[in-house]
């Protein structure tokens, strides 16, 4: 049993240390007194003593008569002990066997005997391999590292040792061996594959606790602790908040004995709602009762309500990638059994206690994305206070947002600043450190590398899971190269709308080379790994010919495609800037167009750029830049579409909608001094432009339309802009086509090249060199009356199950794996469809469909 004991001590504490006031550092009593005691160990009629729990007075110190260095005081203070009790029911655990009995230890308790006579159903055993056991009749074992449940016998005080010595017995009611360590150790662990998980998704073995009740155990990733915690407190029945209410660990050098059961981290969660009951009659935890609260912060539970629900989490030595996750409580219930908050608590109704304590974390991202984009926090209290009365009342928890929190989180974005530290180096090194969870990968320069910064937030690694699974990720590789003093790098995937969120940036200075992939790009794969398990990618978009294919291969198991945008951008931009005449412009066009065609059909070459220049010479100012820029690239480009797939025209219109909304959203300073500054660049990817892009993907972000500027305007891409344009609207005349402006229908945009990426259209967004909606919509429109070949993509497609069909497996076991596999692709290739079914279909969707069609049709005809 435990016990609270008064002792009396002196304690000789360093003259020098005491105060003018002749008061000695707590520390250093507490710190002496823990020495005295550790040599004492243990009293005879107190037991083992485990600590200091008050201290109760310290007397004024006498300077030490035989030394004046030391000042002796005389403390009261009060001890926990343990002392074995006859007839009390404790647990040990067995760490070695003999032909007479079984030696336990329990707690500080070093010497638990457990003799044969006292375990009368166990019989000695000599395993295979010499490893004695006690077996029962029931097959149930006590050996080795065994948790066993004893009764006290007797005990002896020893005095030499300063020990007490327990004999044991097992002899009675729910006595005897319980789960052994290894055994909870082999359960699986459990990782299941969405992004937060909560007790019901888990398998929960039972475990007789060390308590009366029974504890329900699991074992999950350490690493997913958090999804854990996230989900719990998402409980529908009653959603709260989990907090930390104790924790314990093992200072990373603290030498240890190979013990089974030895925990590095010990992690116990509490309901928010308890373990204080501030209820009128409720108990506070004494330790507690002097705790003044300084001011209710917003959000937190006005009240505490007693509930007792908890849980354990442990990490073990053994096995420190694992927590083992130990529910005593799972019922959010006071010490009575009564509910005592959600639903079932009818005394909490109309109150926050109904509900979780704190805003959800949607809500949370919500609030800060509208923030930090400018929306003053008395729009939106006003906008959200109309939508909860729109539905007659508050009835979750976001519905109870409160004004003061909005506030507080605007005043806090206010007060932030993005210059930590006039240098800039010293700046980013600080925001690193203090934005830990934001941080996938971080190196300073080094003698042989430089500087790189990978930045990932939690939303980004959602949607990096979300859109990314089964699915694109794509790489935009350069970004503001000449204005930034570090040029960003994103990683996209595409959402339901085949828009592109980005997922991860990635800054370095212009001069690092794409040989620093490998660098930081495994760290991002294991970081969404460890959260999904089982995600995986079915390509990977480059738009550089000088990527580092063979990292990105290595770590993410897929194929990669290559995509053309920027070149085809850069060409249609200079075109249009270097040439005045829109009939030459298109020739040019045209022209170039052929030659990417030819190449990714394998036949095109260097050569063919040479006849080019040539046939175009005259126009001087286009040609020279080609000279200049392209023609010394060309090469690696050759090869890349040569021997990469080439990605289809939405996903080119998607990448260069993100490059153009990115330079609206992050380029719009007025001092472009601010561009030489990294750490300004880190924040502002962080928070605002994280909060545009969270915003895109926001229903009610319409509701703020009047505060609608460039940076908001998000809309569709390109392609997908085309598909509102009806038929009708296309109008042929001679080689050029017209396609009537939506808005104003006045206006018509003359296309030269029409049914092609290369087209040059009147429009102003054509001008800037992107690839506007009138000319997708002309492709799709010729494509639909088959007056045009299918895209380049496509064709490649068919290419490819063609040369499959013409190259059958050479024997019929690796056929069996052929077939297997072409069936797996088709099943995901259908799950994709599935899932993007009701976005309206895509064109080249449709494309693809149909010449599935027609490959099956072959394939019978076979
Ligand atoms: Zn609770
Ligand atoms: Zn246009």
């Amino acid at each position: 049993m435990f016990c609270e004991v008064e002792f009396l001590r002196h304690v000789a504490v360093p003259t020098e240390d005491v105060d003018t006031n002749g008061r000695p550092p707590t520390t250093a009593i507490v710190s002496s007194l823990l020495k005295q005691l550790k040599m004492c160990k243990a009293l005879e009629e107190f037991g083992y003593i485990l600590g200091v729990t008050k201290l109760k007075t310290v007397t004024n110190g006498k300077i030490n008569n035989e030394s004046l260095k030391y000042t002796n005081f005389l403390v009261d203070f009060i001890c926990r002990t343990i002392l074995p009790v006859k007839g009390e029911v404790m647990t040990g655990v067995v760490h070695s066997i003999g032909r007479y009995g079984a030696f336990l230890k329990s707690g500080p308790i070093k010497i638990v005997y457990l003799s044969t006579r006292k375990m009368p159903s166990y019989y000695y055993f000599v395993e295979e391999g010499g490893k004695p056991v006690f077996l029962s009749n029931d097959l149930s074992r006590i050996e080795k590292d065994v948790v066993v449940r004893f009764m006290v016998y007797a005990t002896r005080w020893n005095q030499p040792t300063r020990d007490i010595q327990v004999l044991a017995s097992i002899e009675g009611e729910s006595l005897g061996p319980m789960a052994r360590w290894d055994e909870i150790l082999s359960l699986p662990v459990q990782n299941p594959p969405t992004l937060e998980f909560s007790a019901c998704d888990l398998v929960w073995s039972k475990v007789e606790g060390h308590r009366d009740n029974m504890d329900r155990l699991a074992l999950v990733p350490f690493a997913r602790v958090d999804d854990f915690v996230r989900g719990e407190s998402n409980n529908k029945d009653c959603p709260t908040r989990f907090h930390v209410e104790a924790r314990r660990r093992r200072p990373p050098k603290m030498p240890y004995k190979p013990k089974v059961d030895g925990i590095l981290e010990y992690i116990l969660y509490w309901c928010s709602f308890g373990p204080d009951d501030h209820r009128k009659g409720g108990v506070v935890r004494p330790s507690r009762s002097t705790y003044v609260p300084k001011k209710k912060s917003a959000g937190r539970p006005n009240t505490k309500r007693g509930c007792t629900c908890h849980f354990i989490v442990k990490r073990l030595i053994a096995e420190p990638s694992v927590a083992l996750v130990i529910y005593n409580q799972d019922k959010h219930v006071d010490k009575k059994g009564l509910p005592c908050h959600g639903p079932q608590d009818k005394k909490s109704v109309g109150t926050r206690a109904m509900y979780a304590p704190f805003i959800s974390e949607d809500l949370r991202l919500r609030v800060l994305s509208l923030l930090h984009v400018g929306i003053p926090v008395e729009t939106i209290m006003q906008r959200h206070n109309e939508s909860v009365e729109k539905q007659g009342g508050p009835s979750n928890r976001d519905d109870l947002l409160t004004h003061r929190y909005v506030r507080i989180q605007e005043r806090n974005i206010r007060r932030s600043t993005w210059e930590l530290d006039e240098d800039d180096d010293v700046s980013i090194g600080l925001w690193v450190e203090s934005h830990q969870s934001h941080v996938f990968f971080y190196e300073d320069f080094s003698d042989t590398d430089p500087f790189l910064l990978g930045i990932q937030t939690d939303w980004q690694l959602q949607q990096m899971i979300r859109f990314g699974n089964g699915r694109l990720l794509a790489f935009d590789s350069r970004f503001a190269t000449n204005k930034l003093k570090y040029p960003i790098q994103s990683l996209v995937v595409f959402n339901s709308d085949n828009k592109a969120i980005p997922v991860a940036w990635i800054i370095s200075p212009r001069f690092s080379r794409s040989g620093d992939t490998h660098r930081w790009m495994r760290a991002l794969f294991n970081r969404v790994r460890t959260k999904d398990p089982t995600w995986k990618l079915a390509g990977f978009i480059i738009d550089d010919p000088l990527c580092d294919i063979l990292t990105i291969r290595e770590v993410f198991h897929c194929s990669v495609l290559i995509c053309f945008w920027r070149v085809r951008h850069a060409w249609h931009k200079n075109l249009m800037m270097r040439c005045s005449y829109m009939e030459k412009r298109a020739k040019i066009s045209k022209a170039l167009g052929q030659i990417v065609k030819d190449i990714c059909r394998g036949c095109g070459t260097l050569e063919s750029l040479d006849n080019f220049m040539e046939n175009f010479a005259e126009c001087r100012d286009f040609m020279d830049y080609f000279k200049a820029i392209w023609y010394p690239r060309m090469g690696p480009w050759i090869t890349a579409l040569k021997t990469l797939p080439l990605a289809s025209q939405e996903s080119s219109a998607a990448l260069e909608f993100y490059h153009n909304q990115l330079k609206i959203r992050l380029l719009n300073e007025n001092d472009p001094d601010i561009y030489q500054r990294a750490d300004w660049l880190v924040d502002k990817l962080g928070t605002k432009i994280q909060a545009y892009f969270w915003l895109d993907e926001y229903e009610g972000k319409d509701d703020f339309s009047r505060y609608w500027k460039d940076e908001w305007a998000s809309g569709l891409t390109a392609w997908r802009k085309s598909r509102t344009i009806p038929n009708t609207d296309v109008v042929t005349e001679g080689d050029r086509v017209k396609v009537i402006d939506q808005k104003d229908r006045d206006t018509a945009h003359v296309i030269w090249n029409p049914g092609s990426e290369y087209a040059i259209c009147s429009c102003s967004w054509a001008e800037k060199g992107n690839l506007c909606e009138h000319v997708c919509k002309v492709i799709q429109y010729f494509r639909d009356q088959g007056s045009t070949l299918p895209s380049l993509s496509l064709q490649q497609y068919n290419r490819g199950l063609i040369e499959m069909l013409k190259c059958p497996p050479p024997n019929s076991f690796i056929r069996d794996h052929a077939v297997s596999l072409a069936i797996w692709v088709n099943e995901q290739l259908r799950a994709q469809f599935a899932n993007g079914g009701q976005s309206g279909g895509s064109g080249e969707r449709d494309e693809t469909v149909n010449s599935g069609t027609q490959m099956e049709v072959d394939l019978e005809l076979c």
